[in-house]
C-alpha cells in the first residue's frame, strides 16, 4: 500500500461554501488545531465569523488560485460548486471529495443511473427533458409521482408532486423547462440516513441509522437511533458502504433513504459533504461528523462513531431560534446558533440536541 500523506495539525483547511455547515466544520477542525479558510461569494456567511474567509465568485480564477495557494487541502460544505472550480483547485491542491464524486451527487439522473449500476435500490425514475419525455416517464412510473429538477433542488424546492388528477399539461416549462427526473413516489414507513466516512486509505466507518421526520419538506427532527429493526438496520449500512466504496470517495456521505412496510430500503439521495441529520453526532457521538470530515480528508484515522446516548435533534427555523433563552433554560438541552443575522421563514437558524442517557451509564 502506498504511503499516505498525512496533512498535519497547524495546516489550512480550505472549505468551499461559508453556511452553517463550514461554521461547524470549521469550529471541529480547530480544536484539532487546524486553521480553516472559506471560500464563499456572501459576505458576512455564518463560517466566516470562526475562519478566514474569500468573498468571490466560484468563476473567479484568480480568487480560486490565491485561495489554493493559502490551503493545504480543499473540502466543501455546498455541493453546488461548479465542477469547473473544483477542477481548477485540484490543479494546486488536494480537493476531497473530488470532482468525480461531485459531479454524480449535483445530478439527480447522474445519482440514480449511479446508485442503480452499484446494486442500490432507488425509487423508478427516468430522465425527462421535455414534455414528451414526461408523459412517457409517467406511462412508466405511474401515479403518484414526484417530478424534480435534475440540479440544484434542496428542501423540497425544484420539485412538483403528480398526483392521480394532477393536470400535467405544460409541467416542464412551469419547472422551468430544464433537464428534469420523473421518480415514482415511494410509500415509505420513515426516513433514514446512514454518514460514512473514507480515509486515505480506505477505512471506512458509519455513524449509526438514523431516523429522519420532515415538516413543509425540511428536516425538522432527528432521532438517534432510527426506530428500525437489526435487520433494516444492517441493510441501510449496507448501502451507505456500497455508496461510499464506489464511489472511490474520500471524506463524509450521507445517504438519506426510505425504509417501506415491506422491508425494502431504497436509497432518495447522497449529499457530498457533512449533513444535517448528522448534527447530533457533535454532543452525542464519540467524534462529530465535523471532526471525522477532518480525519478522513487529511490522512488521519477514523474516531469512533458509535453513540454515547440515545439522541434528538430538532432544528430551529425562522423564529423558532427566538426561543433560545427557554432553550437554555432546560441544562440539559445543548443549543446551536450558526449566527445568521436575517430569520427567516424556512431558513435553518440552529439546532438542539437532547441527549437520553441509559441509567446504567
Ligand atoms: P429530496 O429533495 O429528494 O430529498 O426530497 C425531499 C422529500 O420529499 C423527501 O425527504 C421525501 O419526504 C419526499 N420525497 C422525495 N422523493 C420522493 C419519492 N420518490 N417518493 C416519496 N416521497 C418522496
Amino acid at each position: 500500500m502506498s504511503e499516505i500523506s498525512v496533512i498535519a495539525p497547524g495546516a489550512t483547511i480550505g472549505i468551499l461554501g461559508g453556511g452553517q455547515l463550514g461554521r461547524m466544520l470549521a469550529v471541529a477542525a480547530s480544536r484539532l488545531g487546524y486553521h480553516c479558510h472559506i471560500f464563499e461569494p456572501q459576505a458576512d456567511c455564518p463560517a466566516s465569523h470562526v475562519a478566514a474567509h474569500t468573498a468571490a465568485g466560484y468563476d473567479d480564477m484568480a480568487a480560486l488560485d490565491a485561495f489554493a495557494a493559502a490551503v493545504d487541502v480543499v473540502t466543501l460544505e455546498f455541493e453546488n460548486v461548479p465542477i469547473a472550480a473544483v477542477e481548477r483547485l485540484a490543479q494546486q491542491v488536494p480537493v476531497r471529495p473530488g470532482a468525480a464524486a461531485l459531479a454524480v451527487a449535483q445530478d439527480r439522473a447522474e445519482e440514480k443511473a449511479f446508485l442503480n449500476k452499484a446494486g442500490i435500490e432507488t425509487a423508478p425514475w427516468a430522465p425527462v427533458l421535455s414534455q414528451a419525455d414526461l408523459e412517457n416517464a409517467l406511462a412508466f412510473t405511474g401515479r403518484p409521482a414526484v417530478l424534480k429538477t435534475a440540479r440544484l433542488g434542496y428542501d423540497g424546492k425544484g420539485q412538483s408532486a403528480i398526483r392521480p388528477d394532477t393536470n400535467i399539461d405544460g409541467l416542464f416549462d412551469r419547472m422551468g423547462g430544464v433537464a428534469c427526473v420523473l421518480e415514482g413516489f415511494v410509500d415509505f414507513d420513515l426516513e433514514v440516513s446512514v454518514l460514512a466516512a473514507r480515509g486515505l486509505d480506505g477505512e471506512i466507518a458509519c455513524f449509526e441509522t438514523v431516523e429522519n421526520i420532515h415538516r413543509d419538506h425540511i428536516l425538522h427532527r432527528t432521532l438517534v437511533p432510527a426506530r428500525v429493526s437489526p435487520e433494516i438496520d444492517a441493510r441501510a449500512q449496507e448501502i451507505a458502504r456500497r455508496t461510499i466504496e464506489a464511489l472511490d470517495y474520500i471524506g463524509l456521505l450521507a445517504v438519506e433513504m426510505f425504509v417501506c412496510a415491506d422491508g425494502r430500503v431504497v436509497a432518495n439521495e447522497i449529499a457530498p459533504r457533512p449533513h444535517n441529520s448528522g448534527h447530533w453526532s457533535i454532543d452525542g457521538a464519540t467524534t462529530s461528523q465535523f471532526e471525522q470530515v477532518v480525519r478522513a480528508i487529511c490522512g488521519l484515522p477514523l474516531g469512533k462513531t458509535q453513540r454515547v446516548a440515545d439522541c434528538e435533534m430538532r432544528n430551529l427555523i425562522g423564529d423558532e431560534a427566538d426561543d433560545w433563552a427557554a432553550i437554555l433554560a432546560d441544562p440539559g438541552a445543548r443549543l446551536h446558533l450558526y449566527g445568521k443575522a436575517e430569520s427567516r421563514p424556512g431558513r435553518k437558524m440552529g439546532h438542539v440536541t437532547t441527549l437520553f442517557p441509559k441509567p446504567d451509564r
